[in-house]
């Protein structure tokens, strides 16, 4: 998709790393990066910006098929039900997709993030084989539709192939339900190879993810990490640890370490990686991964609705932690929701208000939407991001539902009307990578996106039924 190229902008306020700015003019170098910026009155004559204008956040984790059964698994079936009990339901509803199905779920999920302060994407993929457990004649074919979906829609992909060998710490064999997920080292090894070079032609970055330590064990864990350095030298290294409970019990059983413990034992953990979740975690572990550099990957919206548990922001914030944000599931697509419930999970724990802004950001939007942006570009193996000499050149444009939305008395505080007052969901212009890919709120596709993905909803419809029925 050929996208309007900007070769800068003039923000009439902007949020920067150090602040809301005014009268900023940032000039793009055609790699999609800020290469000046100056406080002035737009000698350039770039395209202006009146409303306030934010860095672009980098959805760090994402399983796009999962977009398609939000809504589907919220009616108890069971006297307790869980995360254990919506997996089940997941595991089915992934053995329904075709490639086709899953292209178009990515690509209106991808739209929907766009349009949901959203500029990049890491997608955590591992729906691999066919329905039958089989791979494909090309390995990696469903990754090449993720490749599509983020190039029609513009959103900056890192894509993550999933290692997954085993259902429980020990290495034990994998369910009949995880069929499409399961490769072997030998068989991961060929696909990432296969997607080298596609990757790098498109501009996407490509990375490794062991699904977690009970999917992968840590001599696999050491096989993947030698591969990477050996393929993609460098590349993020994200995983699932510690998200429930049950798991720490089994990781205990296991080996007597709790599953930070063990991660950190058996590789070296450094920026490259990217810890999803982590909500489980003594006071040792929240050190640990603070101090490591790593980024953690909080899906704060997915997180309540599978009942995960409350991650500790404040502590790990507290010793220099770095963390952005995921939609995870996709039951929610805007970033301003994920900070929203982040923050709010605190307040509730600690019968406290405003507890995520910092000494020198006492606004908690601007001090959540800052790190989010900057923790998800280290997460995706990005520049650092931010609007300065530097970042990358993507941004989003915060617009009002109305004139007076919001009482005109302090035009900064736009991004926390936007974040905490439920009414401000609205996105204006959207650029990535200099690109201009959503121009006051559409798509240039977004018809054709839409209408594909009600043609696959009504293929997965029937397929769904007519295996009910069996
Ligand atoms: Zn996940």
């Amino acid at each position: 998709m050929a996208f309007e190229t900007l070769k800068g902008a003039h923000f009439r306020l902007a949020l920067t790393p150090d602040g809301w700015v005014r009268n900023l003019s940032v000039q793009f170098s055609p790699d999609g990066l800020i290469q000046s910026a100056a406080e002035d009155d737009n000698p350039e004559g770039f395209a202006v910006y009146d409303n306030p204008v934010v860095p672009g956040i980098t959805d760090l984790h994402s399983h796009a098929f999962q977009y398609a059964m939000a809504g589907l698994s919220e009616v108890r079936r069971n006297p307790i039900d869980s995360f254990w009990s919506w997996r089940d339901i997941m595991y089915f509803f992934a053995l329904t997709l075709s490639p086709e199905d899953l292209q178009a779920i990515a690509a209106r999920l991808y739209l929907s993030l766009l349009k949901g302060g959203y500029t990049g994407i890491v997608e955590f993929h591992y729906v691999h084989n066919d329905l039958d457990g089989t791979p494909y004649a090309r390995r990696e074919e469903l990754s090449l539709g993720i490749f599509e979906a983020a190039q029609a829609t513009g959103l900056d992909l890192t894509h993550l192939p999933v290692f997954y060998a085993h259902s429980n710490f020990g290495g034990l064999t994998p369910t009949e339900g995880q069929r499409r997920f399961i490769q072997s080292l030998d068989g991961y090894a060929e696909m990432l190879d296969s997607l080298r070079a596609p990757a790098k032609a498109a501009g996407h970055t490509l990375g490794i993810a062991p699904h977690s330590l009970r999917a992968a064990t840590p001599e696999e864990i050491a096989k993947l990490l030698e591969l990477r350095d050996d393929l993609i030298p460098d590349s993020p290294v994200h995983i699932h640890v510690a998200e429930q409970v049950k798991e720490v019990e089994d990781a205990l059983a296991w080996n007597g370490r709790r599953p930070v413990e063990q991660l950190f034992d058996i590789a070296p953990v450094d920026a490259r990686w990217c810890l999803i979740h982590a909500t489980h975690l003594d006071d040792r572990e929240v050190g640990m991964i603070a101090k490591s550099g790593a980024t953690v990957g909080l899906c704060p919206m997915t997180e309540a609705n599978l009942g995960d548990g409350i991650f500790r922001a404040t502590d790990y914030i507290a010793q220099g932690g770095v963390f952005g944000i995921g939609s995870d599931s996709n039951i929610a697509t805007f970033a301003a929701q994920e900070l929203q419930q982040l923050e709010y999970s605190q307040r509730l724990r600690d019968r406290q208000r405003n507890v995520l802004a910092a000494m020198d950001t006492p606004h908690v939007a601007a001090n959540l939407w800052n790190r989010a942006a900057q923790g998800g570009a280290r997460a995706s193996g990005r520049p650092e991001q931010g609007l300065a000499v530097g970042g990358m050149a993507s941004f989003v444009e915060i617009t009002s539902p109305e004139p007076a939305a919001m009482l005109p008395v302090d035009p900064e505080a736009a991004l926390d009307f936007h974040v905490f007052a439920g009414r401000g969901f609205h996105i204006g212009d959207v650029v990535v990578r200099g690109k201009k890919v959503i121009s006051d709120g559409h798509h240039p596709l977004e018809e054709k996106i839409v209408t594909d993905y009600a043609v696959a909803m009504a293929r997965v419809a029937e397929r769904l039924s007519a295996r009910k029925a069996t």
